[in-house]
């Protein structure tokens, strides 16, 4: 997956760029955009020096709502060859996760009647975090993950890892091999993927008829509840709620066993779905009453939401500016993907923020996609501290603001975006 030249040839465009005209998940043509954040750069492609005078290739970034199944979706595809060909997210590498992770393999031993004959299949298993977590118990475990480099840090701690995308084609050839799974699990996985049919024709066939398929889907009401619109990227095709996964999975025969919601990815839901269902918990109904109450089946709600993210905008444009004129010295905290989206659509670029700074190694020496910000170790903040800081990892808010509560007790103060521009 790596080795490639990081920019798209500009004559390729059409290859890398597909436009669905129909409903991932209902195939209804009744889309309807509400919001436009683009066009912008892919917001992981972090760019080395050599490359900023280079033209970089943008990307339209329009959200639609289906009013038949009442999916959230981006219609405009970027192949994954393009969108992960260098781009490598480390489970194995944030705590949180792998304490989330851990619990989630609790909560299936608990739940589910597993042996040490069990097979437990994670599709998008990464560095094998996850399935290390059932492996300890005794259980068969196979990873599916397309990045080869991190194929081989699974493949390096005794996690079986096919080197693969996961649809039919690979469904068909890993039932062959190993027989059908216990578990299927997938955690990053539905959201990212454009074609869910040939995703389930390929649980139904590898999912074992008593067996469990479980994934996890940031929550869209969270996304507008707290105006997350940042987290909308390329990577990011569908933004689910209960109710267009009820409709998928019909489509293939299973049910939603159970549902909860889970404190990860800023929100998300763990759903359980079985073929034939014994009883449904009560959560799956509660979500799904709460769902109608919030109004996520009307395209109004939609269009309340867009018009609010452009008063975010609005707002932060401003106070920077504001600030900018004061002559405060301001710089970024964190530069995740999500935070290069908030930069790209704010237009927030080395006229506002003097650098960012990140923890994450492979970023570090590079410059922000699109705004073209220098990215540093978090030394720098410490060396040079800024007036303020513009908290684009929002999500580690908490984490963060304790971290760096000398810098705060000097007089330092934080930007929080969202959901309303605030300094702290
Ligand atoms: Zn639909």
């Amino acid at each position: 997956m790596s080795g490639k030249t990081l920019h798209v040839d500009k004559t390729k465009q059409e290859n890398v760029m597909l436009r669905r005209t129909a409903c991932r998940v209902c195939g209804s043509k009744k889309l309807h955009k509400f919001l436009s954040l683009g066009p912008i750069p892919l917001v992981n492609k972090f760019l080395g020096e050599e490359q900023l005078s280079s033209p970089e290739d943008f990307y339209p970034l329009d959200v639609y709502f289906c009013t038949n199944c009442y999916l959230v979706q981006l219609l405009d595809i970027v192949s994954p060859q393009v969108l992960f060909e260098e781009y490598a997210y480390l489970t194995g590498a944030s705590e949180p996760m792998q304490i989330h992770f851990s619990k989630l393999a609790d909560e299936v031993l608990e739940n589910f009647k597993l042996n040490e004959n069990s097979l437990v299949i994670d599709i998008g298993s990464n560095d094998g975090t996850l399935l290390q977590c059932f492996s300890k118990f005794g259980l068969q475990t196979l990873g599916i993950e397309p990045a080869s480099n991190i194929a081989q840090l699974a493949e390096a701690k005794g996690i079986h890892t096919v080197t693969d995308f996961f649809d039919e084609g690979c469904a068909i050839k890993l039932r062959k091999e190993y027989g059908p799974a216990n578990v299927i699990l997938g955690t990053n996985i539905f959201a990212h993927v454009d074609n869910l049919e040939s995703l389930m024709r390929g649980i139904n066939c590898l999912l074992a008829n008593d067996g469990v398929f479980i994934i996890e889907v940031p929550y869209l009401p969270n996304l507008l509840n707290n105006l997350e619109f940042d987290t909308i990227y390329h990577e990011h095709l569908s933004y689910f709620a209960v109710h267009p996964l009820v409709y998928l999975f019909r489509k293939f025969g299973m049910e939603i066993l159970d549902v909860k919601q889970v404190p990860v990815h800023g929100g998300s839901i763990r759903v359980f779905v079985q073929r034939a269902l014994k009883q449904q918990s009560q959560n799956v109904d509660n979500l799904l009453l709460m769902e109608r109450k919030a109004m996520l089946n009307s395209l109004k709600t939609y269009l309340k939401f867009a018009e609010e993210v452009v008063l975010v905008k609005e707002k932060l444009v401003q106070l920077l500016k504001t600030l900018k004129k004061e002559g405060a010295k301001i710089t970024g905290y964190g530069a995740p993907a999500k935070g290069n989206v908030l930069l790209n659509y704010c237009k927030i670029g080395r006229d506002v923020l003097d650098y960012v700074t990140d923890t994450t190694p492979f970023k570090q020496g590079k410059y922000t996609p699109g705004t073209h910000i220098p990215v540093f170790p978090v030394k720098k903040f410490h060396e040079e501290p800024p007036d303020y800081a513009l908290l684009l990892a929002w999500n580690y808010a908490d984490e963060i603001l304790q971290k760096e509560s000398d810098y705060r007790k000097k007089g330092g103060k934080f930007i929080l975006p969202i959901p309303e521009p605030k300094v702290i």
